[in-house]
């Protein structure tokens, strides 16, 4: 083939394809920044496993009006100004990769509006072109709805699991979020069904008894441990407490969720013999690495 340069077309959904795999990733990212956005109630609504539709509604400080286009632009964030803002992020994202990535693979409608201002702003993306942007009214805090995901990338598609299969996913991803931040209510709502509610009141306890049921609250016993650099605390639970897969074994690095088969394998180690063959154990660790001491 001879040399070309590509479309913009196929360069964004080649650089979606990196951000956006699966539903749940468009799950995760759009809670990250609703968590990023201050907010104390998350809503996330999917149908279809996600593919039909996620939307995530949250109620925080939303977005200045004449900002909201320029976030769906490749790049574009209001994290980062600087090099020199890297080292101090405390926010989950600061790319500016993935309102970019999910619109260019989706249709997306956003809703947002500041407290103080007295309208919203309404824009519509397809597949990483602004089809409407207007004014409209909102309440405060921002709402995303994506619909139809890869209805362009049908290659994409077929690498989906079933839809239960990806719901399930979505809902181990909404339970570790959940888990990292108690001071946070999320509900997670598929096919109309309320999956999982937290209290959002900052207690880990609550929120793992919202989240596994009031009676295995009692099987799972607090840890901590400490040394030059590193924190870790959570909960381990007892090895009747158990799972078929390892959606339950939660790793928490600086308030990051993390997936580590190291420390997966670790922890299930370290049960030994007391874990029934082929089940694994609710495990819920969070880690606080000092930068300075790596
Ligand atoms: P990043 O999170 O890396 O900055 P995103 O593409 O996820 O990039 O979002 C772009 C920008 O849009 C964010 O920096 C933020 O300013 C704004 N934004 C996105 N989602 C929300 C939200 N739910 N509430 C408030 N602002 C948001
Ligand atoms: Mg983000």
């Amino acid at each position: 083939m001879a040399i070309a340069l590509l479309s913009e077309e196929i360069i964004n959904q080649i650089a979606a394809g990196e951000v956006i795999e699966r539903p749940a990733s468009v799950v995760k990212e759009l809670v990250e920044n609703s968590l990023d956005a201050g907010a104390r109630r998350v809503q996330i609504t999917v149908e279809g496993g996600g593919t039909a539709l996620v939307r995530v509604t949250d109620d925080g400080e939303g977005i200045p009006p004449d900002e909201v286009e320029l976030a769906f632009a490749r790049h574009a964030t209001s994290k980062l100004h600087g090099i020199g803002d890297l080292l101090a992020l405390r926010t989950l994202g600061f790319r500016g990769e993935a309102l970019p990535s999910i619109a260019a693979v989706a249709r997306v409608t956003l809703i947002t509006r500041q407290a103080a201002e007295p309208l919203g702003r309404e824009v519509q993306v397809v597949g990483g072109t602004i089809v409407r942007s207007e004014e409209c009214g909102a309440p405060p805090g921002t709402t995303v709805e994506v619909r139809d995901l890869f209805f362009n990338t049908p290659a994409r598609r077929k690498f989906l699991k079933s839809e239960a299969a990806e719901a399930a996913r979505i809902a181990a991803l909404v339970t570790g979020l959940a888990l990292t931040r108690p001071e946070v209510s999320f509900m997670l709502t598929s096919e109309g069904r309320t999956l999982l509610q937290t209290p959002g009141q900052g207690a880990l306890g609550a929120t793992l008894a919202a989240l596994l049921g009031e009676g295995s609250t009692r099987r799972l016993l607090p840890v901590s441990a400490e040394r030059e650099g590193l924190r870790v605390a959570g909960l381990i639970g007892t090895a009747d407490l158990t799972r078929a897969n390892r959606s339950w074994e939660l790793f928490a690095v600086n308030g990051r969720l993390i997936e580590n088969r190291t420390l997966q394998v670790a922890v299930e180690k370290a049960y030994g013999s007391l874990l029934p063959l082929h089940r694994y154990p609710v495990v819920h660790l969070r880690l606080e690495v000092d930068p300075a001491a790596v």
